[in-house]
């Protein structure tokens, strides 16, 4: 079976064939930059990391956009309220792309940290808002918009009498409009799913651009649009985010984009389904949410130790990315129990010594299941089950209950090195610690860069004491001419 991928717009596993082979062009809704991605954010980020990297793994050339969004983004996702950055900005007391900033290279260490590969393209709201307005005054001119008073408002009403503007999430246009609360004086819109695409700006509201209508500031869904329109053309393959977005901001995307040039964006739809706590949503709204850095610490009251990035990243792993996850300490230290087993097993795979029989068949057998398990709508749960069997083999060689000849064991070290390290990024022990490795030695050079300041302004109490500590936690430092070098004893 060739990969089939669930398209939420049809509601259907779909077998996937790009529109111009062998290129893939996809688009994820990336972070907004306002605090700390938690936990849930990256289950988003790492499910579509798989989805990346096993289109590569099957040869194909992806284009991946996965967009930041700093600006437009209002508290409680509609089209009054503050700007999330901007907010943050005057609560921080900084500029607001010093927040944007901030939380960019944050989520970025945290990406990295997690082995998320980075898309071929991160473009920024921002930086696309000449973009932004093309579009917005491209659906005016086509008649599916509507200016007031420097805002630029989508029309539903008239969208919906020639196209299907619920058909992502298949809801009932009725449902929505009794579910969303009626216009009042105060309104400026004329519907009230209406929309803004491009959003006057208050005097006091911090980042605001001109326009043609005036000062201010974009729509968070007219960004999505106009950037994946800009960097992967008005169709392409697939479009993906959280399940959450599915009936607003992915609905949106699709009614601007047929208002602007008569085409659905993309042809499948991903969603990936939540990560909870206790059953709940993570949010930061609800509280609930949990920061990776909190998990790798263990510096969290729902944890009695750390967990390292691999454990995290496996333990999502182990179920489907449409199903939801639930987070706990016993569920991190089954996974981080699992994933030592698998990995020692593939370490022992060089010290077994190959015997004249052969079990290529059975171990062929299980790579298929592998095959199958990612092509069914990238089934990592599935597919990481069919590794413990092999893994089971291999201790039982190791133990010399089972004979597995050179073939078996070539067969079954490509198995682990394409599914487990290529297709999930799982690290290996030793690039685990080579990583801790390059981790020390940052570590090390901001240590060292506070001693070199403390010097300097004469605090030798300070600079002595991190020297001691050092010395007592067998680390050496040497004072050069040109700087301080170390060591470990
Ligand atoms: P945001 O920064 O809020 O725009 O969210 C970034 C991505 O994380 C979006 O695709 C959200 O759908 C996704 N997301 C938010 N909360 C969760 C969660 N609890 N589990 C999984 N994904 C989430
Ligand atoms: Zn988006």
């Amino acid at each position: 079976m060739p990969l089939h991928l669930y398209n939420t717009l049809t509601r259907n596993k779909e077998k996937f064939e790009p529109i111009h082979p062998p290129f893939v062009g996809m688009y994820v809704c990336g972070p907004t930059v306002y605090n700390d991605v938690h936990l849930g954010n990256c289950r988003t980020f790492i499910s579509f990391d798989i989805l990346y990297r096993y289109l590569k793994f099957l040869g194909y050339q992806v284009r991946y956009v996965r967009n930041i969004t700093d600006a437009g983004h209002l508290e409680g996702d509609a089209d009054t309220g503050e700007d999330k950055i901007s907010k943050r900005a005057k609560l921080e007391k900084l500029e607001p792309m010093q927040i944007v900033q901030k939380y960019t290279v944050g989520f970025h260490q945290i990406m990295d940290l997690f082995n998320v590969l980075p898309p071929d393209i991160e473009p920024t709201a921002t930086g696309h808002i000449l973009e932004q307005q093309e579009m917005a005054k491209k659906i005016l001119e086509n008649g599916f918009a509507y200016e007031v008073n420097g805002t630029i408002y989508f029309d539903v009403e008239k969208f919906s009498k020639l196209y299907n503007y619920t058909a992502l999430t298949g809801r009932k246009l009725e449902e929505l409009y009794e579910n969303t609360r009626e216009l009042d004086g105060q309104d400026e819109k004329k519907g009230r799913l209406d929309f803004a695409l491009w959003i006057k700006a208050k005097p006091e509201h911090l980042m605001q651009w001109n326009s043609p209508w005036g000062k201010g500031f974009p729509g968070w869904h007219i960004e999505c649009s106009a950037m994946s329109t800009k960097y992967l053309g008005e169709e392409f393959d697939i479009h993906g985010g959280g399940m959450d977005l599915a009936p607003t901001h992915h609905t949106n995307e699709i009614a601007q984009n047929i208002a602007y040039c008569g085409k659905s964006p993309a042809r499948i739809w991903m969603h990936t389904n939540m990560l909870t706590v206790n059953g709940q949503k993570m949010s930061k709204s609800l509280g609930n949410s949990i920061l990776p850095k909190e998990l790798f610490t263990g510096n969290h009251p729902l944890l009695s130790k750390g967990y390292s990035p691999n454990v995290v990243r496996f333990f999502m792993l182990q179920s489907h990315y449409r199903s939801t996850l639930d987070i706990s300490e016993p569920a991190l230290q089954a996974a981080e129990k699992a994933l030592q087993r698998l990995l020692e097993a593939y370490e022992k795979i060089n010290t077994i010594t190959p015997s004249a029989t052969e079990q290529t068949e059975v171990i062929e057998k299980i790579r298929l299941g592998c095959e199958q398990a990612m092509n069914d709508d990238l089934n990592t749960a599935v597919m990481l089950s069919h590794l413990f069997e092999l893994s089971k083999m291999l201790n039982a060689a190791s133990d010399g209950k089972v004979s597995l000849g050179k073939n078996s064991l070539q067969l079954a070290k490509k198995i682990f090195d394409d599914y487990l390290i290529q297709i999930c990024g799982i690290r290996t022990n030793e690039q685990q610690s080579s990583k801790t490795n390059e981790t020390i030695s940052k570590l090390m050079e901001i240590i060292l860069e506070i001693r070199r300041e403390a010097k300097e302004q004469k605090n030798y109490a300070l600079s002595d004491r991190l020297r001691n500590k050092l010395s007592a936690a067998g680390i050496q430092i040497k004072d050069h001419k040109d700087g301080t070098s170390w060591n470990i004893l």
